[in-house]
């Protein structure tokens, strides 16, 4: 493990990449290899440094399943060249992508690391290359002779998080990141401070239960708010495979009857309804307030910590490997990657 590291840095597009284009129509992503001049540091590194594009680079507000798939494919073809990744992405999506990766790069134990900035890289302030480069040294780390991080993590303005527990929370603070219901893995000071028992040490070994699978546009999310129209709970949700309905609280509801019609509807036609809160921090806990009753005798999955972007992720992955209905709760429950906390 003495020789030098390969890392492989893999341009998505967002802010990190753009600059402003022709004619004042905002900022738009341009080719990394015109930015990487603009990074002398980077040949400071400890590490060999190889860099792609996944083509055409997107302000991260259009990504797309397909962009999900290819990025996977990206990292396993070239799995046993690199020793760690790093994807630099919009900061917009970060968290679904960061999130759907980690399901679909389950047990693959390699460094994939997520970054991106709330300012362009050739720009007089940019937070990019503080991100960058040590996304960088994050990727190429190594703890008794293995990779230190055997998962994929987000690292933005000091802090690395687990992808899957992390979500966007300011558009203007340099911090944009945070992780309400996990600590952060790893924070970057004069000295790096690693939190080893909270990273993660997959047990399972990586199989490619992919291949041949595809993500289909069959999951739907539905915020709950007060004096929500009757027609929502009416909806006859095209090829809905599996629904996400971001509640209150602890994962409470309106008692509507419409609603209730609604949930016993969905476990008749055997679509997965998961309950997730729209608080930050916290946990669903149905059965708590009578407001969660009807979820809890409707058969509705428990969501409990996770993010809506994890749920979604998770969601995407249990319909692509074509999970049974009478299956489906129990795996959602189960921690996969770390994205939902154990009773
Ligand atoms: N709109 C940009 C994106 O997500 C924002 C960013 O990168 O910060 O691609």
């Amino acid at each position: 493990m003495s020789e030098r590291r390969s890392i492989l840095i893999i341009y998505t597009g967002g802010t990190i990449g753009m600059q402003t284009g022709a004619s004042n129509e905002g900022l738009v992503p341009v080719h990394f290899s015109e930015l990487i001049r603009n990074l002398p540091e980077l040949n400071l590194l400890d590490c060999n440094i190889d860099h792609l594009t996944l083509e055409p680079p997107k302000d991260s507000s259009s990504i797309e399943a397909d962009d999900w798939l290819r990025l996977r494919q990206v990292i396993l073809d070239r799995a046993e060249t690199y020793f760690g990744f790093v994807v630099l992405h919009g900061t917009d999506t970060m968290s679904f992508s960061a999130s759907m990766l980690s399901f679909l790069l389950l047990n693959l134990r390699k460094p994939i690391v997520f970054t991106g900035s709330q300012l362009p890289l050739g720009t007089l302030r940019t937070d990019a290359k503080e991100n960058l480069i040590t996304a960088i040294e994050i990727a190429s780390a190594i703890h008794n002779e293995a990779p230190l991080l055997q998962e994929v993590a987000i690292y933005f303005e000091y802090k690395l998080y687990r992808a899957n527990r992390s979500t966007k929370v300011n558009a203007h603070h340099f911090k944009a990141f945070d992780s309400p219901n996990y600590p952060w893995l790893m924070r970057s000071g004069v000295h790096m401070e690693i939190q080893y028992d909270l990273l993660l040490r997959p047990s399972a070994v990586w199989r490619d239960e992919f291949e041949h699978k595809t993500l289909k546009k069959s999951v739907y999310v539905l915020k709950l708010y007060p004096n929500i129209p009757d027609a929502f709970f009416e909806i006859d949700f095209p090829n809905a495979e599996a629904l996400i309905l971001e509640t209150f609280g602890s994962g409470n509801s309106m008692e509507r009857p419409s609603l209730i019609s609604f949930l016993k509807r969905a476990a008749e036609q055997n679509l997965p309804i998961i309950n997730v809160s729209q608080c930050l921090g916290g946990s669903v806990e149905m059965g708590r307030y009578a407001s969660s009753n009807a979820f809890v005798s409707t058969g509705v999955i428990n969501g409990r910590d996770m993010t809506t972007e994890a749920a979604l992720a998770k969601a995407h992955y249990l319909v692509a490997l074509e999970t049974p209905y009478s299956d489906f709760k129990s795996r959602f429950e189960t921690p996969l990657c770390g994205e939902i906390s154990v009773k």
